[in-house]
């Protein structure tokens, strides 16, 4: 949770199965002290302490990966979403938006159609791919490809989803105000490099489980055992070749190995036998005056598949991806069969969720404006807007305070980090301008065409941002979403109305809890703008070098310390399985700062109104411990160990435990306040500290 770089659309794959019951609304959970484990140490293990007793409460549900105390909010969040479709659906006159929302949510939620023609709408996704005759073609049919059924999107880790590589509009880097166009690393299968060249026996025997995938696949799209062994082959081959030479995740969240300004004859260079003219030319993009190439060292990789693979082999590669995509939109079976895999085994999750949460996410990702304007109303009343925005100004000024008393920082580069904290755009609950959907063609009937057609909608209105002047205010996610993110080209914190509800925040609730499951969220957000990452761009959002050489050798030291203590082994998960501290250092920098800041800001609050932090409340809890309880509860959660050793590999967020103990073992106040004695767990030696 709680992404770092724009366009990073994530969706939290978390849920309920508790009850659903039509027009009430799910319980939501809160902040409760009677649930701290007080047979647990709090100075041990803190995250044991908070969260213990909710874990043996809340098993995983077999339709999911974790469980967590977001797994109602999501149900809540969902279920107002699926009202707003349901109402939608059952106007005969709807016009607009409504129209779309309505049919589009019919069309998705009638399994019969799709049992019935899934086959035909799959062949018919497949036609392009069957009807190439020479490598010459691939290139336009790919363009074709990637504009509706296997659109290039950045998921939450940071990895591309689609065939060969990705293309789309790219904000540049040294002019933030400007939009060009990119190209990334893409065309894996699994969800990094390292699925297909680590040689540890978990590693190797996933491998051969995805190699069985395939072969199933081919055969339930109607190809014959003999062809369908032929085709996986095809497809691991060409994949595992494109692993080697990706980028790795750890560089590309160095924005200064990812800025490769390149000509369109370079990129051709890099590609001479991929018809790129004829990419472009039905993509349909304007050519900007040149574009960045976020992985320069993999496009060659590209070239040799294309020049060295026969036709069959390259044709059976796009197949698996139109497949693959297709399984969501054509047969229930397909579907079915593909979730086993990137489900079951590469997640642990036993079962799927409920059609209607599967559609709910899937309209909330491609129409999530126009269903959010509905949410809006139901959910973020003005009154929760105005607290947010409160909360959000004191943790600013905390920040500014700490800025102002750091011993590390020079006067120059102090200077230059107000600014651009107080040029910090701060977008809270919705955007001020909906997004126009009037153009996007939703019909009665045919889900496949409907999703094809959102798709397409979504990848055409992004290409037209190119040579188009930058829309700061634009959201990357939708309101209902239970997540936020800060965006270091545009300067901007963005908090969806859809985390700004209970367990996290409610109006109703004492500070010390929206301070700690809240604030220390906002202060997270803040910091990303001054992680290794966010600190490399400037207050406009330009990448641009504004620290003295000795301010930004200090800041390194300070980031390899954090690196250092969030890189260890996990025995629980198996042998080979270890943290990567320099993969998850932003998310860790932002963790550590977040938590200090929004304690800093309720202490400026406390002394504000006269109020003692130290003395115990109704609850037995001094102000200070419920601080730290809330921020704990916010992460109480369960995984399942496949879906622990994927996040381990992939994700830039550590563990939610780790997210727990560590920054408060780092923060002294932590220890004073639950009597926490030097040489315990949670108290540490040589705490780390940038923030
Ligand atoms: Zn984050």
């Amino acid at each position: 949770m709680l992404k770092a770089v724009a366009r990073l659309a994530c969706l939290l794959l978390l849920a309920a199965t508790a009850c659903f019951a039509q027009g009430k609304l799910p319980q939501l959970d809160r902040f409760d002290a009677s649930m701290l484990d007080k047979s647990k140490n709090p100075c041990v293990d803190f995250f044991a302490y908070s969260c213990s007793k909710w874990q043996a409460a809340h098993p995983i549900p077999a339709d999911m990966a974790s469980v967590g105390v977001i797994t109602p909010l999501f149900l809540y969040n969902q279920t107002i979403l699926r009202e707003a479709m349901e109402r939608a659906a059952a106007n005969p006159s709807a016009t607009g938006t409504e129209q779309q929302v309505g049919d589009y949510w019919k069309s998705c939620m009638n399994l019969d159609e799709r049992a019935a023609k899934g086959k035909q709408w799959l062949a018919e996704a497949l036609k392009p791919v069957d009807a190439i005759r020479s490598k010459q073609e691939l290139a336009g049919v790919l363009a074709q490809l990637h504009a509706g059924l296997l659109p290039a999107f950045e998921s939450g880790d940071n990895e591309v989803y689609t065939a060969f590589f990705g293309f789309g509009p790219q904000q540049d880097m040294e002019d933030s105000s400007k939009m060009v166009a990119g190209f990334d690393q893409g065309g894996l299968s699994l969800p990094a490099r390292e699925y297909y060249l680590d040689d540890d026996p978990a590693s190797k025997q996933l491998r051969e489980q995805f190699k069985k995938h395939l072969v199933r696949m081919f055969t339930l799209a109607g190809d014959s055992a003999e062809e369908a062994e032929r085709e996986a082959a095809a497809v691991f081959s060409i994949e595992s070749a494109l692993a080697g030479p990706q980028m790795n995740s750890v560089d590309r969240r160095d924005p200064l190995k990812t800025y490769n300004k390149r000509s369109l004859a370079q990129i051709k260079a890099a590609m001479p036998d991929f018809d790129l003219d004829e990419y472009l030319k039905v993509a349909g993009a304007p050519e900007p005056p040149f574009y960045i190439v976020t992985t320069p060292g993999f496009f060659p990789a590209v070239n040799q598949q294309i020049k060295g693979r026969s036709l069959a082999e390259l044709k059976s590669y796009l197949r698996w991806w139109v497949i693959r995509s297709a399984a969501s939109k054509t047969t229930p079976e397909l579907e079915q069969a593909n979730f086993e895999f990137f489900g079951t085994v590469l997640e642990g999750t036993p079962r799927m969720l409920p059609q209607w949460r599967r559609c709910v996410a899937s309209a909330d990702a491609r129409m999530g404006e126009a269903l959010g304007q509905e949410y809006v109303k139901i959910a973020f009343p003005p009154e929760s807007k105005a607290r947010a925005v409160e909360l959000m100004n004191g943790i600013r000024t905390a920040l500014k305070q700490d800025i102002g008393s750091l011993d590390w920082m020079s006067p120059a580069t102090r200077k230059q980090a107000i600014e651009k904290l107080d040029a910090m755009i701060q977008k809270v609950g919705y955007p001020d301008k909906w997004r126009d959907y009037s153009a996007m063609k939703i019909v009665a009937g045919n889900f496949y065409q409907n999703a094809i057609s959102a798709e397409n909608f979504e990848v055409r209105r992004e290409l037209r941002k190119v040579n188009q002047p930058v829309d700061r205010m634009e959201w990357q996610m939708t309101p209902a979403t239970i997540n936020a993110y800060n965006d270091p080209q545009n300067n901007t914190i963005n908090f969806p109305a859809g985390i700004l509800q209970l367990p996290y925040f409610g109006p109703t609730e004492s500070d010390a809890v929206n301070y700690g499951a809240t604030g220390a969220t906002i202060g997270h957000e803040i910091i990303h703008g001054f992680d290794d990452q966010g600190r490399k761009f400037d207050a406009k959002g330009n990448l641009r070098d504004w620290w003295t050489a000795s301010d930004a050798k200090a800041y390194d030291e300070r980031g390899d310390c954090l690196a250092a203590e969030y890189t260890h082994p996990v025995p629980e998960l198996g042998p080979e399985v270890k943290t990567n501290g320099k993969l998850t250092q932003g998310e860790d920098t932002a963790d550590d700062g977040g938590v200090r800041l929004a304690l800093a800001a309720l202490e400026n609050l406390y002394k504000s109104l006269g109020k003692p932090m130290d003395t115990p409340e109704s609850d037995g809890l001094t102000a200070r411990q419920r601080f730290y309880a809330a921020y704990a509860f916010s992460w109480c959660e369960s995984d399942r160990p496949e879906a622990e050793r994927k996040q381990i590999a992939t994700d830039p967020h550590s563990l939610a435990r780790y997210r727990v103990n560590v920054p408060l073992s780092n923060v002294p106040d932590f220890a004073r306040a639950f009597g926490c004695k030097a040489g315990q767990p949670m108290v540490r030696e040589h705490a780390c500290r940038i923030w």
